[in-house]
């Protein structure tokens, strides 16, 4: 079995002791003759899995006490629906940073449901960078503050986040969340589908503050409620168990990793090492971001010219480098190195980046 390095932005490569460990425990989940798949949501088993999976969180993104943690179905797609119903009172608006393709699709629901304001958009500069904090138009009587803090097909990452004062901060974490230590008392809700750094598609992680979720509106359907979830920990209907199951076990490799901080530091080495690469291209590789707001975990970059593109992602495949291709709306390249990506995956790559640009 050959396995290759899987640069795809989502859902993307898991660690191989995960998928082993899931393999192992398939058909009989730790001698109770069933499947996990199989199991009762409400059976002891499961449920140890889903506690350990929050308390496993909790640690390793030093989650205070007073915030909840949530396991939900729908995808990070229906957190943009799901936050402004919750929380933009009657008449009411929120305050939305527009940073790429994602952040429109959450200001798109919010303007749905009440009313999304943009304050800033690097749209004009083809989401290039991330706008300062002297550049964001906040509106005094906005609800919440709407930021991505990694924007997955612009290539773009927040290096520190802003400050807004009183203001509840709330993120889609989806592509950069456990890449680096971050601290969660600053935000009053961060949201992350797995499937990029946490797990399968088909489970969305939530974290709540108590506070802040203790001012849910109540005149909503009861599975869009966050307070249904909280209250019943999110055991309220059938959760996604599997995905569940398989982010406990991406949680578990990453602890056994040394934690947050061990995974920064990688994380932190491969980016350095592609950056370098094109940065000391003279030119044959150009990353169009801003250098303050490059990403660590898709670094985007164009080569000389499309034949040219096409070409280095065919040959790349070759190599065992798959999933290069940038996304359909931007073209070029994109190298996904999201926590379960190797260094030597990235070393491999570098390395193809110059010998392809040797030949050509
Ligand atoms: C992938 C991604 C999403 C979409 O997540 P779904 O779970 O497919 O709805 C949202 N936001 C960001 C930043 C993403 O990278």
């Amino acid at each position: 079995m050959a396995r290759v390095y899987n640069f795809n932005p989502g859902p993307s490569t898991l660690p191989l002791s995960a998928l082993e460990k899931a393999k192992e425990e398939l058909i009989d989940y730790q001698g109770t003759g069933m499947s996990i798949m199989e199991a009762s949501h409400r059976a002891p088993e499961y449920d140890k899995i889903h506690n350990d999976a929050q308390a496993l969180m909790r640690e390793l993104m030093n989650i205070p006490d007073n915030y909840r943690i949530l396991f939900l179905g729908g995808g990070a797609s229906t957190q943009f629906a799901m936050i402004p119903m919750n929380f933009i009172p009657e008449n009411g608006s929120a305050d939305y940073v527009i940073t790429g393709s994602w952040a429109k699709k959450a200001l798109k629901e919010a303007n749905i449901i009440a009313k999304g304001n943009i304050a800033a958009t690097s749209e004009p500069d083809k989401f290039n960078h991330i706008p300062t904090r002297e550049e964001l138009q906040l509106d005094p009587n906005a609800a919440y503050v709407h930021i991505t803090t990694n924007n997955t097909i612009a290539g773009t990452q927040y290096q520190t986040f802003p400050d807004v004062k009183d203001k509840p901060l709330l993120a889609d974490m989806s592509s950069d969340i456990l890449s680096k230590k971050i601290d969660v008392s600053k935000f009053s809700l961060i949201y992350a589908g797995a499937q990029k750094n946490l797990g399968p598609a088909g489970v969305t992680v939530v974290i709540i503050d108590d506070h802040f979720a203790a001012g849910a509106r109540e005149d909503i359907p009861t599975m869009l409620s966050y307070g249904t979830h909280i209250e019943k920990n999110s055991l309220f209907n059938t959760p996604p168990v599997f995905p569940i199951y398989m982010v406990n076990l991406v949680l578990e490799w990453v602890k056994a990793q040394g934690g947050v901080d061990k995974i920064e530091s990688i994380n932190k080495q491969k980016a350095d090492l592609v950056y370098q690469t094109i940065d000391e291209s003279d030119g044959y590789y150009r990353c169009p971001v801003r250098k303050d707001s490059r990403s660590w975990m898709n670094a985007v970059m164009r080569l000389p010219n499309e034949e040219l593109e096409k070409s280095f992602i065919a040959k790349a495949k070759n190599e065992g480098l798959h999933g290069l291709k940038g996304h359909r709306s931007v073209g070029g390249i994109r190298i996904s190195m999201y926590n379960a990506m190797p260094l030597e995956g990235v070393e491999k790559l570098t390395e193809f980046m110059k010998s392809f640009k040797q030949e050509n």
